[in-house]
C-alpha cells in the first residue's frame, strides 16, 4: 500500500486495532497493523472449532463496562448478545455459588439464613488489617480465613504460582464479595458479548481502505524495512527494549479444548477448581454466547510459566515488578517516536473496557500531535 506510513501499529488487540480505526477514519491517517499471531483480536479471538462450536480461544472474555463512551464506540462495529456471566466453585466434592454470596453462605450453613446473620458471621470471621496491602490480607479483611481457603488460596497459588501475600491486593480485590442474593460474576451495569462474536468485530474495525494488517508478522522482523512515522507498540514493553534492565515476569497458560456429544457439559459458564486438579478452570462458553447447537466444548486452563514459545498471558501485578516496570517506564516516556498502549505495553492487568478506553484516550492525544 502506502511507500510509508503514518503509522506502524503493532498486535491487532484491542490496542493497537482501536487506535488503528480511529487514526484511519477519524483522522486520515495511513496505518500498518502487524501481529505475529495469525488471526485478529490479541487474547480476546474466538473462533468456531471442528464441531462448530464458537470458543473463545484464549480463555473467556466477559466483556463489561460502565463506560458508555466505549459502548458507544465498539457499536459501530458490533450488535450485542446480553449476558449475566455466571461462576461456580467445585471444592469439597461439590459446586458452590460464587462470588462469595448469601447462597454461598447458605451452602455452607446447609439451611436457610439471611443478610443479617451472614454480616453478623462475617463480622466474626474478618480478621481487621486497616490497610490491606496484599492478596491475602485484603481476602482476609473481607471473609475471613475459611472462606479464603477455601476459595482464595490454592487458585491464586495455582494461577500465579505466587502466595496470595506475595500479589498485590487487586488481584483477588477485584472478586466481589456480597450478603445479598446477586449470582452475578461482574456488577458492571453493561454486559454483553459481541453477537457475532470478538474475532467478527475487530474484521469491520480494520476493515478500512487506509488500513493495512499483516499476520504472522513479527515487529522485530519488519521494523528495519517498513517506513513510518510514529510507532504504537502493544506487546511486551522488556522486549522492545531488548530486555535491558531484565526480565518482567509474565504467567502463562495452556488451553484445552474438548467436545461432548451433547448440549452442555457443565452447569455454568465457568467452573474454578481451587483445590481439585492441575487446571484452575473449565470454561464453557456456549452458556454465555446462546449459541444453539446440540454439541459443546470446554477449555480446561492450565496455568504455565512463561518461557521460549510461550504467550504472555498475565503481568504479575506486585511490589518486585513494579520497580523494574518503572525502570522501562522511565525509557518509554523518554521514547518520543513511539506510544506505548495496552495490557503489556503498560504492564497492567486491564480489562478490554479499560484497553478500549486507554486506547481512546491516547487517539486524541495523538490527533493533536
Ligand atoms: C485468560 C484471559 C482472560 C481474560 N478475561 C477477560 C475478561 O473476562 N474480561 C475482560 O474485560 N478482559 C479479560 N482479559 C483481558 C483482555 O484480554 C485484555 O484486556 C485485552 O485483550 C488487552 O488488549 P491488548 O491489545 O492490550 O493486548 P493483547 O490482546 O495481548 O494484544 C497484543 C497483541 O500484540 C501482538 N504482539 C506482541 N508483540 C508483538 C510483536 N513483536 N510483533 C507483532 N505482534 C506482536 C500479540 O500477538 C497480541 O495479539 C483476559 C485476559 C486473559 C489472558
Amino acid at each position: 500500500m502506502a511507500d510509508t506510513y503514518d503509522y506502524l501499529v503493532v498486535g491487532a488487540g484491542f490496542a493497537g486495532s482501536v487506535l488503528a480505526e480511529r487514526l484511519a477514519e477519524g483522522s486520515g491517517k495511513t496505518v500498518l497493523v502487524v501481529d505475529r499471531r495469525d488471526h485478529l483480536a490479541g487474547n480476546a479471538h474466538d473462533r468456531t472449532d471442528a464441531a462448530g462450536v464458537l470458543i473463545h480461544a484464549y480463555g473467556p472474555h466477559y466483556f463489561r463496562t460502565n463506560s458508555d463512551k466505549v459502548v458507544a464506540y465498539l457499536s459501530r462495529f458490533t450488535d450485542w448478545h446480553h449476558v449475566d456471566y455466571q461462576v461456580l466453585v467445585w471444592t469439597g466434592g461439590k459446586y458452590w455459588q460464587f462470588p462469595i454470596n448469601l447462597n454461598t453462605f447458605e451452602q455452607y450453613l446447609g439451611r436457610p439464613s439471611t443478610t443479617e446473620e451472614m454480616e453478623a458471621t462475617l463480622a466474626k470471621w474478618r480478621v481487621p488489617v486497616d490497610h490491606p496491602k496484599n492478596s491475602e490480607e485484603v481476602v482476609l479483611s473481607q471473609v475471613g480465613r475459611e472462606f479464603y481457603e477455601m476459595f482464595f488460596r490454592n487458585y491464586t497459588r495455582k494461577q500465579w504460582r505466587r502466595d496470595p501475600s506475595q500479589l498485590d491486593a487487586s488481584v483477588c480485590g477485584r472478586i466481589p464479595v456480597r450478603t445479598n442474593r446477586d449470582n452475578r460474576f461482574v456488577t458492571e451495569k453493561f454486559q454483553a458479548l459481541p453477537r457475532e462474536g470478538y474475532t467478527a468485530m475487530f474484521k469491520r474495525m480494520l476493515d478500512h481502505p487506509r488500513i493495512e494488517v499483516r499476520l504472522k508478522t513479527d515487529y522485530r522482523d519488519v521494523r528495519a524495512q517498513v517506513k513510518f512515522h510514529h510507532l504504537i507498540y502493544t506487546g511486551m514493553i522488556d522486549e522492545y527494549f531488548n530486555f535491558s534492565e531484565g526480565r518482567l515476569p509474565y504467567r502463562s497458560m495452556r488451553f484445552e479444548p474438548e467436545t461432548f456429544p451433547k448440549e452442555f457439559f457443565q452447569p455454568a459458564m465457568q467452573v474454578n477448581y481451587p483445590n481439585d486438579f492441575d487446571y484452575t478452570r473449565v470454561v464453557e462458553i456456549k452458556h454465555a454466547t446462546g449459541q444453539k447447537i446440540p454439541v459443546t466444548t470446554v477449555v480446561r486452563e492450565y496455568p504455565e510459566d512463561f518461557g521460549p514459545g510461550k504467550e504472555a498471558y498475565y503481568p504479575v501485578p506486585a511490589d518486585d515488578t513494579k520497580v523494574l516496570y518503572g525502570k522501562y517506564a522511565e525509557r518509554a516516556a523518554q521514547d518520543k517516536k513511539t506510544t506505548f498502549v495496552g495490557r503489556l505495553a503498560t504492564y497492567r492487568y486491564y480489562n478490554m473496557d479499560q484497553v478500549v478506553a486507554m486506547a481512546l484516550t491516547e487517539y486524541e492525544r495523538l490527533k493533536t500531535r
